[in-house]
């Protein structure tokens, strides 16, 4: 019985990419199909934990037809049965692969050199067998079931499944060679590429060998071409770092170098053994919001556990940390279901997160280039925890870089640094929101602070003032806005603020009053600042209404978000403000006053990069103004 199935829509289109595309990078083929056969060869040995009569010796085998012009990949694993064989090996599954198709196909036309690295962080492997071969057929039996199944395609449309014959449980999936692939038919090539990318698959992969013996007589030897040694297990002067990097890329998928390797192991209460890297790049699906899950894998006494261990790692860490830890003292039949709530689990948990926290804080007071280029990548991460990991926030805050208006651009500051900067006589530690430096750097609320010579941190991406307003307060400082209406300075200093306010509200009431009726739809309240010293006016807001930045953000996300009117502030050294006061209590009623107090409001708008309700007007009153200026004088 055969029946033709249809591929799912983007099964063709990526066989179509992988099929006509030519890779620099020709030989990643083999290293997927042999990273599935170790993964089946995984299941099976923990599938036998429980059932003891599913249990073999594990071996991968690669078998060369050169009449045939076949190369076969067969392992002694879990195998398929046919439900799994179509779901599979007939559709992508992952939710990524639709991003993942758009940017194979943007990769492609730009770089051709990435897409082959594409492939393997989206889990596609089995797909490549495409490239090499113009027909693949899966041969494949469920342990513990008798029936085996063929599986058959040609990578156009269809692949057919049929029933088949099969002795062992297990999976053999025969590549029929395209032409310009038939040098994988030979002995050294297989065995060179299984050496670069699978010498620490921890089963053996095998393939005959044809040499002379010491007569010259033709002789077929049975070799195993990996050395299987569990790296994790090994110290680390005798491992080399090409070792440690293929290692790394086979469990991150990235074919980057690691930024750092951590190797350590604990003793006492739980006993293990962690290999962990810190990555060098964001996951290139993050782009999506598709994360990842399996980075860390759970080893009891090298007998692999999972690659998604929940509750080892919290998941924002997930993005930067990949690794083994090899526990001695967890029992070997432990049920998934029972990880999460398992308290060794937690305990190791505790460890390497401790560990990871501790690295990265050396890192940024030791090697702060280095930090500051992880922190280029991962700060959303960084920032997703601070602002949720109730646990580590302390040390996750540490870990936040800011520029400030004092340093120069690009030049980061921590919460710690700036704090221990700050002169004795600063109460709290301030900032400023906004889209870039740019956007913020003349904003005149900074006026006052530059005046005091007090820095401002700058918080310049959209999720900033959420993590900061998480926090609050750090060595004990009130975090605030300078944005905000109530600025407490330094006690002499905001004594003679308050004074000198204080003064021009009283001498200029009326003008006030005026200001306020005329703008009233626009401003909750018109008043006199000293936190200006250059710029005529400024809007701030109310101690606990939402901010500007906030009020975006909530928008940018759908969400409801109040119309919040904020408070104008006028400097009082202006003598643009002074002459509006002259010019009120001569002619009250001046239709220029009511022109002028709109463009008060526009200015302050446009000075916080704000945009501006009615364009059109602002620009027929600045006409206006320009055209009075020429033809009065
Ligand atoms: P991934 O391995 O990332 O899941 P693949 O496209 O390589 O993606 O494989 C799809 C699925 O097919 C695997 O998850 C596995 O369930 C199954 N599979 C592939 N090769 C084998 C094999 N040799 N033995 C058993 N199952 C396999």
């Amino acid at each position: 019985m055969s029946r033709h199935m249809q591929f799912k829509a983007e099964v063709k289109e990526l066989l179509n990419m992988m099929i006509n595309s030519i890779y620099s990078n020709r030989e990643i083929f083999l290293r997927e199909l042999i990273a599935n056969a170790a993964d089946a060869l995984d299941k099976r040995r923990f599938l036998a934990l429980t059932r003891p009569e599913l249990a073999s010796e594990g071996e991968i085998r690669i078998t060369a037809d050169e009449g045939a012009c076949t190369l076969a990949i067969s392992d002694n694993g879990i195998g398929m049965t046919k439900e799994e064989l179509v779901e599979n090996l007939g559709t992508i599954a992952h939710s990524g692969s639709r991003g993942f198709l758009a940017e194979l196909k943007k990769a492609q036309e730009e770089n051709p050199a990435t897409a082959p690295e594409l492939i393997g962080q989206f889990g596609v492997g089995f797909y490549a067998a495409f490239m090499a071969a113009d027909k693949v057929s899966v041969l494949t039996k469920k342990a513990g079931e008798d029936q085996a199944y063929l599986w058959e395609s040609e990578g156009v449309d269809t692949f057919t499944v049929t029933e088949a014959e099969k002795d062992a449980a297990g999976t053999t999936v025969t590549l029929h060679l395209k032409d310009d692939f038939k040098n994988y038919l030979e002995y050294w090539t297989v065995s060179s590429v299984v050496r670069k990318y699978s010498d620490f698959i921890e089963y053996p992969i095998r393939m005959a060998h044809k040499t002379k013996d010491k007569d010259g007589k033709d002789v077929i030897e049975d070799d195993t071409l990996n050395t299987m040694k569990a790296i994790w297990l090994r110290p680390e002067s005798e491992v080399t770092e090409d070792e440690y990097k293929s290692f790394y890329s086979h469990l991150s998928g990235d074919y980057e170098a690691p930024l750092k390797r951590i190797v350590f192991s604990a003793e006492g209460a739980s006993e293990f053994k962690a290999l962990l890297f810190l990555a060098a790049k964001l996951p290139f699906q993050y782009q999506f919001g598709v994360r990842n899950k399996k980075t860390l894998s759970l080893y009891v006494k090298r007998v692999f556990i999972t690659d998604e261990c929940p509750g080892l790692l919290p998941d924002y860490m997930n993005g930067f940390v990949s690794g083994v830890v090899d526990s001695s003292d967890l029992p070997l039949n432990i049920s998934r279901e029972t990880l999460q709530d398992n308290p060794q689990i937690k305990r190791i948990s505790k460890a390497i997160v401790k560990r990871v926290f501790s690295e990265l804080q050396s890192m940024m007071e030791k090697d702060r280039a280095t930090y500051e280029k992880f922190y280029a990548e991962f700060s959303r991460l960084i920032k997703e925890g601070a602002y949720s990991d109730w646990e580590n926030r302390e040390k996750l805050q540490n870990l936040l870089l800011f520029e400030t208006m004092n340093g120069e651009p690009g030049k980061l500051v921590s919460l710690k640094e700036y704090s221990d900067a700050m002169p004795p006589t600063q109460k709290a530690i301030y900032f400023i929101t906004g889209e870039n430096r740019a956007a913020v750097e003349h904003s005149p609320q900074l006026e006052l602070f530059r005046q005091q010579k007090l820095d401002v941190l700058f918080l310049l991406d959209p999720v900033d003032e959420f993590v900061i307003n998480g926090i609050g307060k750090y060595a004990e400082k009130d975090i605030v806005s300078v944005a905000k209406s109530d600025l407490k300075l330094d006690e002499p200093v905001q004594k003679e603020l308050e004074k000198k306010t204080k003064e021009a509200a009283e001498q200029n009431k009326s003008l006030l009053e005026f200001l306020k009726k005329t703008l009233e739809n626009q401003v909750k309240d018109v008043r006199f600042s000293a936190r200006l010293t250059e710029s005529v006016c400024c809007l701030v807001g109310d101690e606990a209404d939402p901010s500007v930045n906030m009020q975006r953000l909530m928008k940018a996300m759908k969400q409801e978000a109040p119309e919040v009117k904020r408070i104008l502030e006028l400097n009082p050294d202006s003598p643009l403000i002074q002459a509006m006061a002259k010019k009120y209590e001569a002619e009250p009623g001046s239709a220029v006053l009511t022109d002028y107090a709109a463009m008060l409001y526009d200015q302050a708008l446009l000075c916080e990069g704000s945009e501006l309700p009615d364009p059109a007007a602002f620009a027929r009153r600045t006409a206006k103004l320009m055209t009075d200026g020429l033809t009065k004088n």
